[in-house]
């Protein structure tokens, strides 16, 4: 077995999570994993800290600590303005070998994944990816990851007990952001990392920022399935009565019929919604994991069979195009709106 670079006998005992900053702020990703760091920090009785990575990013710790790090680690650096792997990589590596964290945590978003898997390679050390759920066994200071493995089947738990840093990407909406504690404060600690152009491969020819949707945050969501024969029209204005976001299963998002960014489920968003209608869809269980958090779920199905009514708290067995558009005229007439 080829040994990390640190061994845990080298380790400062302590987690760390690497922060991403989107348009000037943290990501919400960012922000759930420090409350979800903060208690992995309290189990373990170890320091949290908070890797924040840019060009004149002190700013933002201020935030860092009132979500729950009791430290934070800072690079500030022109060539950090922008993400590029070269750059972020030999950030992070510089910031890890000074500072022997036990654990790393990273979102499980593009720039993230990219970043976390360079540096298991260069750390020698694993990475469980995409987890579930995180826990710690504090007498072992040991992570134990949930991974979700042959299509949802089956839960894995994973433990990378002698390499370190232990490493894990976490999706963004697996967990909840905490309350911010606003008393907490702190003065960051300053990285110097050398940063040459020479390192740095990749060109960015362009920029393109485009609306985000942010399913995650929504806190009513309708989701169209199958059963929707891909017209999201309907559902598009049940969501505009209701304030609320629309999301789909896998099948409309390939066949084209809406956006890869509202897909709901295993490998699209995670969401937390206070309320989800599921219209037209089975239930199938790489769906379900994206609504499970839900407070409230209204299923409507015209098979009285359809697994989905196992999870849902209200189920109308009925056609969509019959159910929805009598909700929305009932909507439209002030009807039932404070009970939805
Ligand atoms: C590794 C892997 C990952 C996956 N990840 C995801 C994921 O992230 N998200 C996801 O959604 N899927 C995912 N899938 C696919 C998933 O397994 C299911 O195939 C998918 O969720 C089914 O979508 P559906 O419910 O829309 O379609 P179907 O299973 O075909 O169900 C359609 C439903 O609509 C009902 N219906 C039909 N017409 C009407 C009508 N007029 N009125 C009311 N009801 C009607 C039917 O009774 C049926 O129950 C994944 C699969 C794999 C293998």
């Amino acid at each position: 077995m080829v040994a990390s670079i640190y061994s845990p006998n080298e380790e400062s005992k302590s987690i760390w999570v690497c922060l991403e900053i989107a348009q000037g702020t943290l990501t919400p990703v960012s922000l759930e994993l420090l409350s979800k760091g903060r208690e992995l920090a309290d189990e373990a009785g170890w320091p949290l800290v908070g890797l924040l990575l840019g060009n004149q990013v002190a700013s933002l710790s201020g935030e860092v600590y009132t979500y729950g790090a009791d430290e934070v680690w800072m690079v500030n650096h022109p060539l950090l303005q922008h993400f590029t792997i070269e750059a972020y990589s030999q950030a992070v590596y510089t910031a890890i070998l000074l500072g022997r964290p036990s654990i790393v945590l990273f979102g499980a978003t593009p720039n993230s994944r990219d970043l976390a898997g360079r540096l298991a390679v260069r750390l020698k050390t694993g990475l469980n990816a995409d987890c579930t759920n995180l826990r710690i066994d504090p007498d072992r200071g040991v992570l134990i990851s949930e991974v979700t493995g042959f299509g949802g089947g089956i839960l894995a738990y994973l433990e990378v007990p002698q390499h370190r840093p232990q490493m894990a990407t976490v999706r963004p909406g697996v967990f909840t952001i905490g309350k911010s504690m606003d008393f907490k404060i702190g003065t960051p600690l300053e990285i110097q990392v050398e940063l040459t152009q020479e390192m740095i491969k990749t060109e960015i020819l362009e920029r393109v920022i485009g609306e985000t949707i942010d399913l995650t945050q929504a806190e009513i969501l309708i989701c169209g399935g199958r059963g929707v024969a891909g017209d999201f029209k309907i559902l598009q204005e049940l969501a505009a009565l209701l304030e609320g976001e629309v999301g789909a299963t896998r099948p409309p998002v390939d066949e084209g019929h809406i956006e890869r960014e509202r897909q709901i489920g295993q490998t699209g968003v995670i969401g937390h919604p206070k309320l989800a209608i599921a219209c037209g869809i089975s239930g199938a269980f790489h769906f379900i994991v994206g609504i499970q958090d839900a407070d409230t779920v209204i299923a409507i199905n015209s098979d009285p069979e359809a697994p989905i009514f196992e999870y849902a708290d209200y189920c109308v067995v009925g056609d969509v195009f019959r159910i929805v558009p009598a909700l929305i005229q009932a909507l439209k007439d002030g009807r039932g709106k404070a009970n939805v």
